[in-house]
């Protein structure tokens, strides 16, 4: 294992904020729109949004990995445009897996970088 030190350190994020709109079963007609942010306390620490359709099981919207590449390529803003995860239907089905939830989340991820500090 060896040291390296030559290699820029991520920059802090400050801040990740989410605004988005979730279409389909659950929210009104057009989308239901939201924005939860890290620093107002809004956002789920694993980056987890829930999904509003009622038949959805283990549904939901990980941005975990979407913020992680962001954070990797420096970027300030990422489009977001997320099927949920969850499916509906029986648990169990002769059929295989019930048909995936048809909820989506579209919208737009904000990441603030604290300013970089000066050498010492
Ligand atoms: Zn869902």
């Amino acid at each position: 294992m060896s040291a390296t030190p030559n290699e820029p350190a991520a920059r802090a994020v400050r801040d990740i904020a989410v605004e988005f709109v979730q279409t389909g079963a659950g929210v009104p007609d057009g989308g239901k729109p939201g924005r939860v942010s890290e620093r107002e306390g809004t956002l789920d620490r694993r980056l987890f949004l829930t999904c509003a359709n009622p038949e959805c099981k283990k549904g939901g919207f990980l941005l975990r990995a979407v913020v992680d590449r962001a954070v990797k390529d420096a970027r300030t803003e990422v489009e977001l445009d997320l099927p949920c995860a969850g499916y509906t239907g029986p648990l169990r089905s002769e059929r295989g897996p019930g048909a995936g939830c048809a909820n989506r989340l579209r919208g737009a991820i904000r990441i603030t970088y604290a300013p970089a500090k000066p050498r010492a």
